[in-house]
Formats: C-alpha cells, sequence, structure tokens
C-alpha cells in the first residue's frame, strides 16, 4: 500500500535540488519556489494535485536538506490548517479568491483558534460574532497564533450562538489589516525562531456574510477536520530533522575519542544511537500511513493523534539524545542540535498537547470518561 522506497528517491531529490534555494533562512519567500505550498492544491487553482505522501516526502527532504524547521512548521500550518479548510468548505468564489495566492506565497494566512481562556479547552473560546446587515461584529482576544505578525488573513474561529457552545460555532476569513483588527508584534519564543508568532484583537471587527467559511454553527466541524489534517502531517519536518541529526551522531560517536576509544564504541553511547534510529523508522512509517489513509480517501481520526503524539515525543526525545552524545559542544547556543531541542520542545504543545492527544488515543480504544 506504501511505496517507501519511492517516498526515498522523492526525499534525496527534494534535497538535493533545495539545499541551496535554502541560505536564506529567515525568509519565507525562499522556500515558495520549493512548491510545498502548491503540492497538494489541485492544478486548476494553481497547485500541483499530488498526494499528501508528495507533502510530506517534498517537507522531509527540504527539513534533511538543511530547511529552516521553523519556515516549514509556518507553511504547514498555513496549507493543512487554512488552504485545505478553504478547499474543503470554501465556496467557489472563495477558493478562487483566497487559494490561488496563498499557493504561490502572496497571501499569508495564520489560523486563530487559541484564546487567553481557550487552549486545550479549545471550545471554551470567547471571541463572539454578532450578526448585523451584511456581516457580522466580531470581537474577542486570540493569542499564541502562529504568523500572526505578517499574516495577511486568518482563519479565525468565533461565537455565532454562545447557547449552543460548541454547535454555535462558526468561522471566517478575516483580513487582518481591516478597521477593529490589532495585533502584537513577534512574540519571541524558546525556539522556532523564524516562525512569527503573536496575538489579534478584534474589536467591532466588520466581516461579510462573504466570508463565513462554511455554514452558520460548522465552525466546530471545519475546526476538528484541520485539527485531523495538522495532527496527521505538522510533524513532517521532524522526519528529515531526527534523519540529519541520526547522520550527524553517527559520524560525531565514531570520531570523537575519550579513554583511548571512540565514544561509540561504548554501549551506553550506542544505544542511543539505536534508539535513535527506531524513533526515525517508527516516525517514518507512522506518518506515510497516515499519508496513505488520506490519500486512499480513508479516516486518520483514530491515527492522526497517534501519528502527533509520537512524532513531537520522539522529535523532543532524539533531539536530547544528539545532545548528549556531543556533551559540551552541544549546549552551545547555536549549536544545530540544541536548536532542534528547543525547536523540538514547542511541538509538545500545538496542534494539541501530548497530554490532550493521550485522552484522545484512551478514548477512541474505549476507555470511558477520560
Ligand atoms: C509554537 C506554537 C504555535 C502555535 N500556533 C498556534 C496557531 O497557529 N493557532 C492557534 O490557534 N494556536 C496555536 N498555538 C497554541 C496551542 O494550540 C496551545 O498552546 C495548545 O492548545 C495548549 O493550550 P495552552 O498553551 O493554553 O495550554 P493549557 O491548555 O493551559 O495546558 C497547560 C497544561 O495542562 C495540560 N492540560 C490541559 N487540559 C488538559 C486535559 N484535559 N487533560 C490533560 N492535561 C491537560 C496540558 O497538556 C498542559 O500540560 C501554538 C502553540 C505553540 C507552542
Amino acid at each position: 500500500m506504501i511505496d517507501f522506497f519511492d517516498a526515498a528517491d522523492e526525499i534525496v531529490a527534494a534535497s538535493a535540488s533545495y539545499v541551496h534555494a535554502l541560505d536564506d533562512k529567515s525568509a519565507w519567500s525562499g522556500y515558495v519556489g520549493s512548491g510545498v505550498l502548491a503540492k497538494t492544491m489541485p492544478v486548476s487553482l494553481g497547485g500541483e494535485g499530488l498526494p499528501f505522501s508528495s507533502l510530506v516526502a517534498a517537507v522531509e527532504g527540504l527539513a534533511y536538506g538543511g530547511g529552516d524547521a521553523a519556515i516549514l512548521f509556518t507553511m504547514l500550518a498555513q496549507i493543512l490548517s487554512v488552504q485545505h479548510p478553504i478547499l474543503r468548505f470554501g465556496t467557489d468564489e472563495q477558493k478562487k479568491a483566497f487559494l490561488p495566492p496563498m499557493i504561490r506565497g502572496e497571501l499569508r494566512a495564520a489560523h486563530a483558534a487559541t484564546e487567553p481562556e481557550a487552549g486545550s479547552d479549545i471550545f471554551g473560546m470567547r471571541t463572539k460574532a454578532v450578526r448585523c446587515p451584511g456581516g457580522y461584529r466580531l470581537t474577542g482576544t486570540k493569542r499564541y497564533i502562529t504568523s500572526a505578525p505578517v499574516a495577511d488573513v486568518a482563519l479565525v474561529f468565533a461565537s455565532t450562538d454562545p447557547a449552543r457552545k460548541t454547535w454555535g460555532l462558526s468561522a471566517f476569513l478575516v483580513d487582518l489589516n481591516a478597521a477593529g483588527v490589532s495585533r502584537t508584534g513577534n512574540i519571541k519564543k524558546m525556539g522556532l525562531e523564524s516562525a512569527q508568532f503573536g496575538g489579534i484583537q478584534f474589536e467591532d471587527c466588520f466581516v461579510a456574510s462573504e466570508r463565513r467559511l462554511g455554514a452558520e454553527g460548522l465552525g466546530s466541524a471545519i475546526f476538528s477536520s484541520s485539527l485531523d489534517l495538522e495532527r496527521s502531517f505538522i510533524m513532517a519536518p521532524a522526519v528529515g530533522l531526527m534523519r540529519r541529526e541520526l547522520e550527524l551522531s553517527v559520524a560525531e560517536v565514531n570520531d570523537r575519542r575519550q579513554h583511548g576509544r571512540t565514544i561509540g564504541s561504548f554501549q551506553s553511547v550506542s544505544n542511543r544511537i539505536a534508539d535513535m534510529a527506531l524513533r526515525l523508522e517508527m516516525s517514518r512509517l507512522l506518518i506515510y500511513y497516515a499519508a496513505a489513509l488520506r490519500d486512499s480517501a480513508r479516516s486518520t481520526k483514530y491515527y492522526s493523534p497517534l501519528v502527533k503524539l509520537a512524532l513531537s515525543e520522539f522529535y523532543v526525545a532524539s533531539s536530547l539524545d544528539a545532545v548528549r552524545n556531543k556533551g559540551a559542544a552541544g549546549y552551545l547556543l547555536n549549536d544545530p542540535s540544541a536548536i532542534n531541542v528547543r525547536d523540538a520542545i514547542g511541538s509538545l504543545f500545538y496542534s494539541g498537547t501530548s497530554d490532550v492527544l493521550r485522552n484522545l488515543i484512551a478514548t477512541y480504544v474505549g476507555v470511558n470518561d477520560v
């Protein structure tokens, strides 16, 4: 069902052809040429019409080839949590207006759900959209939003009917330069440095009815569908990064000598390498299996939390192992392994924390009252 060899070929091709385009680590525009934003979008809208396995392989290749994990993360966030929801739930007019410029990298998009009182308890969000002539008036605060300081548009979740709670949520495509919108500048984080991050405030902001995505009350279904995609594929860069870390770590433990021997000859060090290899292969099996399910139109509802949970925890564990193998050299601020650890820790939170994913998985396998 899954052709790993084809995917592997694509990875090698991807890393070979993109590596030179990645010199400018801070520039989103430098990555648009990789075609990542276009991969899974329809040809009729300017995309490449390829399956999700191609997207994962391309991103794995870019990360393996030295691509900036933070930029790849922001691109995946846009693809999975904005472009695909528009493709699935949007009107023809919305698809034509938003997707071609997003695919070309000219229109940047954020996905704004999290609020001060609504993190893991996301359906506790308080942002409201009150009907008015021609549309809605939006009021509320979103925080921890990827790309918020630089995005042109955001897919914003707000309640159109608070009494109906989860079923009263709706989704809107909001122009972030419109009257009634203010945002923070870039808020510095522990890692994923080139991914801009911030909050958005809506104060009586007018949003036309034509900018509502899907029917009123469909917000939670749109949110759940985009989370399913995110959890399936947002960790794709980690596969390339874990592969790169493994190769570098092997070279380092074969080279570094202590006590008259290479450090790789100490079993506690070589065991770490074996664990890194195991985590890499488990990650590849999980994420390409999720892609195979999605590409053959089967549900990833049970599978996507497993993929996200495993890959984020493996990414943290393998990045730490790479640092351990280096000793103090891996603790230097700008050492690539130290950067990986800081980037990896963010993945324990976005698209559902590990705790929340475990709750879901336990529920799916039949545990009551989780
Ligand atoms: C790098 C990054 C990018 C992000 N990008 C976006 C974005 O683009 N758009 C967006 O909307 N949001 C984004 N987020 C926010 C992210 O979705 C939230 O951080 C996440 O949902 C957790 O919410 P919280 O941070 O408020 O933590 P809380 O929900 O307050 O959780 C705190 C702790 O309590 C635990 N906890 C909470 N509830 C439960 C429970 N029911 N069972 C067990 N444990 C529980 C958590 O696991 C965690 O350990 C981003 C976050 C990060 C770190």
